[in-house]
């Protein structure tokens, strides 16, 4: 499963590139923020912990893809 969380400079901008990406391999969650290189990572069991610091990320994010 993958999610991806449009960040601020997306909303601004609409480069859709712009985004939190969420990766699970069979242990832990990656969250990675591509315009910006913020990462966090957590078990998958706290994916929703994870998802919510994303999103507290992508909402204050504003660096646009190089
Ligand atoms: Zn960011």
């Amino acid at each position: 499963m993958s999610t991806r969380i449009l960040t601020r400079a997306a909303e601004l901008t609409g480069n859709r590139n712009a985004a939190v990406d969420i990766q699970d391999d069979t242990r832990r969650s990656y969250a990675r923020c591509q315009p910006c290189g913020w990462t966090r990572d957590h078990g998958t069991a706290y994916r929703e912990q994870l998802i919510k610091w994303a999103q507290e990320h992508a909402d204050q994010c504003t660096a646009l893809p190089s």
